[in-house]
């Protein structure tokens, strides 16, 4: 299943990313874009604006009745249940996960958490470390890795090792 959210539900969209959902969210789409690209691309509407669920072409869509993120996500969840699969995707991106060797996490990740892990996935698009723990955790490459040029090509590297794995 797969959604876009209207500009009032940017916490929401990154929390169902973080259960594997794809969720479009962009703050500069205005209705009839949401309205365009629901039907486009197949997206459920998720939307707090009575005005944009009344419209006809908008009627693919979950209105969102609670305040609280959490709240949000479950009734997201009651409503598509079988949308969730914790740490597949970016919250940040919407970018699908990869898997990452745990040796090749080793210089990316506090020592503790390492130690503690042994399963660590990247998002190619902007390099943030995922992991599973006893709650949803997440990272950013060290600065110093980030600035680094030769680091930083790396990372696609990596990336490219393990879609070959994959495959
Ligand atoms: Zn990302």
């Amino acid at each position: 299943m797969k959604f876009i959210a209207d500009v009032m539900l940017g916490s929401l969209a990154k929390r169902l990313r973080l259960l594997g959902s794809d969720v479009l969210y962009d703050r500069t789409l205005n209705d009839n874009e949401i309205i365009r690209l629901s039907l486009e691309q197949d997206r459920v509407i998720l939307t707090r604006d009575t005005g944009l669920a009344a419209r006809p072409l908008a009627a693919n869509h979950l209105f969102i009745n609670c305040d609280g993120a959490l709240a949000q996500v479950q009734q997201v969840l009651s409503a598509f249940p079988a949308s969730s699969q914790p740490l597949t995707r970016c919250s940040e991106c919407n970018v699908p996960l990869a898997c990452l060797e745990k040796r090749d996490a080793r210089d990316l990740v506090p020592p503790h958490v390492y130690e503690a892990h042994d399963e660590f996935l990247q998002c190619a698009s902007c390099g943030r470390i995922y992991w599973k723990g006893s709650h949803v955790k997440r990272m950013t490459m060290p600065a110093g890795v980030k600035q680094n040029s030769r680091s930083a090509r790396t990372g696609p590297a990596v990336q490219k090792t393990n879609e070959n794995k994959i495959r």
